[in-house]
């Protein structure tokens, strides 16, 4: 039987994985992570596409996999809706996609504790070489190790994601916190405010414990905010001092940070949203990047989801992209063989993502035209 070793077990190398197997190929996911992942309750927005992907898999994508949504609603800064208009949309959560694609991993094809330090590559096969000393030999080798991946490094060395400019702040809080009178009017819609410049986003999603029942969902903010990279680095310094790049780990993030974010809430959206990010313990922020790949295919080596192309998060596309990959590199190997799939792979998947990155540009530029002078504005 052909083998593949994937590396990154998040949403793309378990979309990689239970295609491939589907297709009869043996799959082994390797996650550098030491523990199971978790999704601290994310949202997402989901495409006919994902859902189309998941049930080819086997997994229906009925009501326990999100939240749907009817109407869209636009708040002004007291807190008024100044427009309201149909929608249609599925909120799910990476936490439910996540779990949905792990439990169908039989036992001993998802490892975890396994960081890829190097990959090596022999005619017709490859080795991956991890930093506990062991390796593993597979038929090819995919990337599915995220906007930071080591796999697109080692074959685009020095090429790194431009950071866009702005973070998105997140705040989630169980349903049954939330304040009622909030609940009633706004809990089923998908809410936007507009300040100048920034944009802020909140909608229902499947609950911690991947709960869609009414009463045990939560209710998720995502708040674009320009951040110039000296505020970026300072946000990203702990209590110690220590600066930690472009992300710091959630529980580090200084108290005065925190602080300062829910002042400026109070101060800038609605007060319905201000008093959801005010009750969540815990907002932290990711930083926005974008990265167009040359090349994902380098042999017998793939990249694929955030490692292939990193798009901002505006088309809420980012884990329909990875099941997109995915279902294009098996069914291309499949008809075709592996090195003529993996031609194909780059050919189709290599246009779809650079076209998916530059919608995430042209979607955020609403955010950062708005901060450049305005003689530079077309
Ligand atoms: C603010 C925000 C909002 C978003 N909203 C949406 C949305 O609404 N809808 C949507 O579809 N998407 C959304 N996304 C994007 C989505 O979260 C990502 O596109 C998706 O998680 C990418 O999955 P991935 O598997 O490619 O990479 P990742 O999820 O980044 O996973 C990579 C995995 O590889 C592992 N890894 C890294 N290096 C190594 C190594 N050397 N060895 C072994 N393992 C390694 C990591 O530990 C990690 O588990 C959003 C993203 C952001 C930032």
């Amino acid at each position: 039987m052909s083998k593949a070793l994937i590396i990154g077990g998040s949403v793309g190398g378990l979309f990689a994985a239970n295609m491939l197997r589907s297709i009869g190929w043996e799959a082994t996911v390797f996650e550098r992570n030491a523990e199971e992942l978790t999704g601290r309750g994310a949202g997402i927005s989901t495409h006919p596409q994902l859902h189309d992907v998941t049930r080819r898999l086997g997994i229906p994508f009925d009501d326990s996999m999100g939240i749907h949504i009817d109407t869209v609603v636009f708040l002004d800064h007291d807190g008024r809706c100044y427009d309201r208009r149909p929608t249609v949309r599925l909120m799910s959560s990476w936490g439910r996609v996540f779990r949905s694609l792990r439990d169908r991993m039989p036992p001993g094809s998802y490892r975890l504790g396994k960081s890829l330090l190097r990959v090596e590559q022999q005619a017709g096969s490859v080795t991956a070489i991890f930093a506990d000393s062991t390796h593993e030999h597979g038929d090819f080798l995919i990337g599915a190790d995220g906007g930071r991946s080591t796999v697109r490094e080692l074959f685009l060395p020095g090429q790194q994601p431009d950071y866009a400019g702005y973070v998105a702040w997140r705040a989630m809080l169980n349903e049954r916190d939330v304040p009622p009178a909030t609940h009633e009017e706004l809990f089923a819609n998908f809410t936007y405010c507009l300040p100048p410049g920034e944009l802020l986003l909140a909608y229902p999603v499947p609950g911690r414990n991947n709960e869609t029942r009414p009463g045990q969902r939560a209710y998720n903010i995502v708040w674009y905010r320009p951040t110039t990279l000296p505020q970026l680095a300072d946000s990203c310094t702990d209590v110690n001092g220590r600066q930690h790049g472009t992300s710091i780990p959630p529980p580090l993030l200084r108290p005065e940070i925190i602080a300062w974010s829910k002042a400026q809430a109070h101060a800038l959206v609605a007060p319905q949203m201000a008093e959801i990010f005010e009750r969540d313990p815990q907002p932290f922020f990711q930083a926005i990047f974008d990265f167009i790949s040359p090349r994902i295919v380098f042999g017998r080596v793939a990249l694929l989801g955030d490692a292939a192309f990193l798009a901002r998060p505006h088309p809420g596309a980012g884990t329909t992209k990875c099941a997109i990959d995915a279902e294009c590199l098996a069914d291309s190997i499949a008809a075709l063989g592996i090195d003529a799939g993996l031609a194909e792979y780059q050919r189709l998947q290599g246009a779809f993502g650079a076209r998916l990155v530059r919608q995430g540009q042209r979607d955020g530029s609403y955010l950062t035209d708005q901060h450049n002078p305005r003689e530079q504005l077309a």
